[in-house]
């Protein structure tokens, strides 16, 4: 791939993808218009001479002169603290964004991945999930407008694939953790350790018992390279199917920490998932892929970028 364009390329996944394309000596585009995407995200990658940042709005037309090979589309808020505050932005990202980001791709005859999610498996009935299952989704949820946004997107993505004849990959993202996250996206794991470093009581939600099974950013984007790169042309999900418990999660980010912090029992999300684990089977036969990092060693290797984050947004 000479030139890429990845969406939402400031944010947490989008900015290790730009990493990783121009380690592979691709150029690349990298386009967010910074409502969750943060530009400390990139700042190591500003004035290398084959990155190029475009502030832009995805759910506007997207203009970018010469050729295009492959369009990662991966802007989009994905914490479920942003579902309450950022509704409309989500629904229109997934639908309009999407459907503009196709419409590119289509115009420079380029391939084109979207980043889908778990989430359009909902509070799944089955576990693990296969990528036949077709979910459990409340359409008028809080959550909703995450889901539907990206059925929808994945829905325009094969429609794409179906009557325009270009090429298209979607990825099913799990549960996702490493440098890069914002330390405040109230997602579980930011949320562990800053509380954890801070000395603070743990946030579980419920009784804990839920589960979720993460995947450390470089073996996600390992997964993801290798899907572009593949002729498979249906969702794939990537992520680690070690699942555990969200008490579990705690436990480990205290003993990683070392933090004598406690737990502080608070009320479960709506529509909460209970239960949350990739069946990776074709992502091994497609595409030789499975997790190389651990959940202690990802974590582990996680620690020293949030000790960083606590430390900066005190002196912020
Ligand atoms: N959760 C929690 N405490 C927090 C944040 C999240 O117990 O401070 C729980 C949440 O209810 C869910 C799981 O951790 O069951 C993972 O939540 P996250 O927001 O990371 O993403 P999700 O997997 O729900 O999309």
């Amino acid at each position: 791939m000479h030139r890429v364009l990845i969406t939402g390329g400031a944010g947490f996944i989008g900015s290790h993808l730009c990493r990783r394309f121009l380690d592979e000596g691709s150029e690349v585009i990298c386009m967010d218009n910074l409502l969750t995407g943060r530009l400390q995200n990139i700042e190591d990658l500003v004035g290398h001479e084959r990155f190029v940042f475009i502030k832009h709005d995805v759910t506007n037309y997207i203009h970018v002169p010469g050729p295009v090979d492959a369009v990662l589309h991966f802007a989009s808020p994905a914490s479920p603290a942003d579902f309450e505050r950022l509704p409309i932005q989500i629904l229109k990202v997934g639908a309009l964004g999407t459907h503009k980001a196709l419409g590119l791709a289509k115009d420079k005859r380029a391939r084109f991945l979207l980043a889908s999610t778990s989430e359009c498996y909902g509070d799944p009935e089955i576990n693990p999930q296969p990528e036949s299952y077709w979910g459990n989704v409340n359409p008028i949820g809080i959550r909703g407008v995450y889901d539907e946004a990206k059925r929808f997107a994945e829905a325009m993505t094969m429609a794409y694939q179906r009557y325009h004849g270009i090429e298209t990959r979607i990825v099913r993202i799990f549960n996702t953790y490493g440098p890069g996250m914002r330390i405040d996206d109230g997602r579980v794991i930011p949320n562990f350790f800053r509380q954890a470093l801070k000395g603070e009581d743990l946030s579980v939600f419920g009784d804990g018992s839920q589960t979720r099974s993460i995947n450390f950013v470089t073996d996600l984007v390992e997964g993801i390279y290798r899907l572009l790169n593949s002729d498979y042309a249906l969702p794939v999900n990537i992520g680690n199917p070690i699942e555990m418990t969200v008490m579990e999660i705690a436990e480990r980010i205290l003993r990683i920490t070392g933090s004598q912090s406690k737990i502080a029992y608070h009320g479960l999300p709506p529509d909460d998932p209970k239960v949350r684990r990739p069946d990776i089977t074709i992502a091994r036969e497609k595409l030789a892929w499975q997790p190389a990092v651990s959940p202690d060693e990802g974590l582990e290797r996680t620690l020293p970028y949030f000790q960083a984050e606590v430390q900066r947004t005190r002196v912020d």
